[in-house]
């Protein structure tokens, strides 16, 4: 018999069709489908949605609409509290199943738990699927029983299991349920009466207005499954050959930039895995250029791993020797307060870390080797929380992730799980010239010093006044002067180090 009661399908931070596990389950019930997304803000995934996320959202959730309505069906876009808002969907349906994939974040996972107890006492079923991740935490364990706190131990542990599942194609979908109505149809409710009257997304406000700053990330990216798929095809066709080469440059697309559609679930860690395994196998991709970036996506795993077992990350330092940490308070002095304001503004005087903070204020992405150095820059040239500087990053990124953003900080702060010691101090002007050697990055974000020859254009300060001149630069008016002396910087840094060094 088939099933002819409406199931729901609960869109979060899995917006795709293609290897959905939710969308496949539902499916495979048979029976009409109701596919909604519900904002609530007061639930932990969307809590902390920072101004470049939002914007992300808004066009995801357009793109997987018209995707879904191209296959006869209408996203329900609702807004309030996630269990009236189920409990009224299931009522007005007659829907008494709900599917959903995990958000892999301890607080989300809580909720949820909490909100399956509730639904069942109204006979309610909320079948959540597994985390968006090629190995489940809270596995693999260490020979003792204990999480890893290493990350070459911890993804040998999980290359040493079986292969991630290859990626499931987008079933056959099911009917729509009757209603919900299209927002914007006459039918289409404010979401004050009808819970099957989608809302409409405009009304949500994710998108700035007044001022609009996301031309540059408009620029930049195509939100949803179809960007994330031809973003993955791009990077095997041009880059995946010299990943291994090129990831570290900044002033070329040498890695994949899947990011934001991986935080998003536009596409699964499986397709991205088995694309990079078909590449190797045809030739396209050298077997040391696949490991280096399978690596990196297990760099993603671990981050959820350690989420996972250590869920006050993004708040606590892992070693606990950092609580004693003499950090320079960012609301205190004001010397403090300008100078984080300078490396929000990419105005420290560094050129390498100007163009990163730049490039992320401009596109809501900033390349991997530049965040590890801008981050060093705010932790330890600046002594500034490394709290402060993820919380930056958590409202300016598009790809902001709550596991990968506090890993990373506490990984450059020196506190995190198998971190760069605290005393491996990153020098913005070598680290300038090693990875943008020829100024192509520099000169693209800061073109104020642009006409510098290269053998200046990571330290102006360093140029003699002819050449500032003739190249158009008035240092402290042009472009800033540094606000530290990264030399006396790094010794503050490091006595300050000293005081928690012999601690417990
Ligand atoms: P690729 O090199 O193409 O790598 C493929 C994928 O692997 C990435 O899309 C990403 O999902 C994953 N990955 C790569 N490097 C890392 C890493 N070091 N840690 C975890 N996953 C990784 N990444 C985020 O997704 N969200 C964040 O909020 C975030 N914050 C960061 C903060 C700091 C201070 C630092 C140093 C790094 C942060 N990263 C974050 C990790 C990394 O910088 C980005 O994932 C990477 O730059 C994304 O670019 P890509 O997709 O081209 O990466």
């Amino acid at each position: 018999m088939p099933n002819s009661k409406p199931a729901i399908l609960w869109f979060r931070r899995d917006l795709r069709l293609h290897d959905n596990p939710s969308l496949i389950a539902a499916a495979d019930r048979g029976g009409p489908l109701i596919p909604c997304f519900l904002f609530d803000p007061d639930r932990p995934e969307w809590a902390e949605l920072g101004g470049a996320a939002a914007w992300w959202l808004h066009h995801s959730l357009s793109a997987l609409s018209e995707s879904l309505r191209m296959q006869g069906l209408e996203l329900l876009l609702r807004s309030g509290p996630t269990a009236d808002l189920l409990r009224d969907i299931c009522q007005a349906s007659g829907a008494a199943r709900i599917f959903c994939n995990q958000v892999p974040e301890p607080q989300s996972i809580a909720a949820d738990r909490s909100l399956q107890r509730s639904l069942a006492e109204d006979g309610i079923d909320l079948v959540i699927a597994g985390p968006p991740l090629l190995f489940d935490p809270p596995k693999p364990l260490n020979r003792s029983g204990e999480p890893y706190q290493v990350f070459t131990p911890y993804w040998r542990a999980c290359l040493g299991e079986q292969e991630p599942p290859a990626p499931r194609p987008q079933p056959p979908m099911p009917p729509a349920a009757a209603g919900p109505a299209e927002a914007g149809s006459a039918e289409a409710g404010s979401g004050d009466g009808d819970p099957l009257a989608s809302e409409d997304l405009a009304d949500w406000r994710l998108t700035p207005t007044a001022p609009d700053w996301a031309g540059g990330l408009c620029a930049a990216w195509t939100p949803g499954e179809a960007g994330a798929g031809a973003r993955l095809d791009g990077f095997l066709d041009a880059a995946a050959a010299s990943y291994h080469r090129a990831r570290d440059l900044p002033d070329r697309v040498g890695t994949s930039r899947l990011s934001p559609h991986l935080h998003w679930g536009e596409i699964s860690p499986q397709t991205v895995w088995h694309a990079v395994r078909r590449t190797v196998a045809a030739g396209g991709m050298p077997e040391k250029a696949a490991e280096k970036y399978l690596a990196e996506l297990g760099w993603r795993e671990f981050s959820h791993y350690l989420l996972h077992h250590f869920p006050s990350l993004p708040r606590q330092n892992l070693n606990g020797r950092f609580d004693a940490f003499p950090w320079s308070a960012p609301d205190g002095d004001a010397a403090t307060r300008n100078a984080l304001q300078a490396w929000c503004r990419g105005r420290t005087g560094y050129p390498i870390v100007d163009a990163g903070m730049r490039e992320l204020w401009t596109t809501g992405w900033m390349h991997n080797r530049v965040r590890m150095v801008v981050a060093s820059f705010l932790v330890k040239d600046l002594r500034i929380h490394w709290r402060t500087g993820a919380g930056w990053f958590l409202d300016t990124l598009v790809d902001a992730d709550l596991a990968n953003n506090s890993a990373s900080w506490q990984w450059v702060a020196g506190c995190g799980a198998d971190a760069a010691p605290f005393f491996r101090i990153f020098n913005p002007v070598l680290q300038g010239r090693k990875f943008d050697p020829e100024g192509g990055y520099v000169r693209e974000w800061v073109p104020e010093i642009a006409a510098l020859p290269d053998r200046f254009l990571h330290a102006p300060w360093e140029a003699p006044a002819e050449v500032l001149r003739s190249a158009g630069i008035d240092l402290g008016e042009t472009y800033p002067r540094p606000v530290v002396d990264h030399a006396e910087a790094r010794r503050h840094a490091l006595s300050a180090f000293e005081t928690i060094k012999d601690a417990a």
